[in-house]
């Protein structure tokens, strides 16, 4: 896919419904996969964090959060095609993955709210494949990536808030050949 440079961060430029398909074929192909849809808070982050900025260049798709992002790329003259969420995204490929049978991952938020969050999913989709969760305040890393690989997931969605969860991310994906998103406070949104 064609990018657009917006202050420095190299965007996708892809639908919501292009970017589903290509995550869905990805996923089919057990494709190693790096999403952020990054929002201008991201963009402004990784201008001042160098580590940060080195992180999100390793995804391999970076869309636009926010209006902000698209009305940048207008007055650039290099125009994105729409806004393209991490929870609208998150949400479909939920769907996508309870009708198809892939395994899922949900990592991040309070204990309690991901308590909430897995048993919302399960009643909205029962065939939702849950195959792990874990809060998002641990002190091992890697036990929590241990658990990751052991659960052989086709998704993987953090919600850690950023920049932790891109972080998160970028240090473990290589422990499951999976599609990663950063999905901020999406949890807390579906725990009701
Ligand atoms: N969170 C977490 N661990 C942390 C810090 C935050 O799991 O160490 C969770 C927090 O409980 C919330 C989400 O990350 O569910 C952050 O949401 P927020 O809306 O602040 O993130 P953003 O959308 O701004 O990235």
């Amino acid at each position: 896919y064609p990018t657009v440079n917006v202050l420095g961060v190299n965007f996708t430029k892809i639908t919501n419904h292009a970017l589903r398909t290509q995550l869905i074929a990805d996923s089919q192909q057990h494709l190693n996969r790096f999403v952020v849809t990054a929002n201008p808070e991201i963009v402004l982050y990784a201008r001042h964090d160098p580590a940060y900025a080195r992180v999100i260049q390793q995804a391999d798709y970076i869309t636009a959060d926010g209006i902000g992002i698209i009305k940048g790329a207008q007055l650039l003259h290099t125009p994105l095609p729409e806004r393209v969420t991490g929870f609208d995204t998150l949400v479909a490929l939920l769907a996508f993955a309870a009708q198809n049978n892939k395994r899922v991952f949900l990592l991040g938020a309070k204990s309690a709210v991901l308590e909430l969050t897995v048993a919302h999913l399960h009643a909205q989709y029962p065939h939702l494949k849950i195959v792990g969760y874990h809060d998002g305040y641990f002190d091992d890393a890697a036990q929590v990536a241990a658990e990751i690989t052991a659960s052989a997931p086709d998704f993987v969605f953090v919600a850690l808030g950023f920049p932790k969860q891109e972080f998160f991310i970028a240090k473990y994906r290589s422990c499951a050949s999976a599609i990663w998103m950063g999905v901020g406070g999406s949890f807390d949104v579906l725990a009701g």
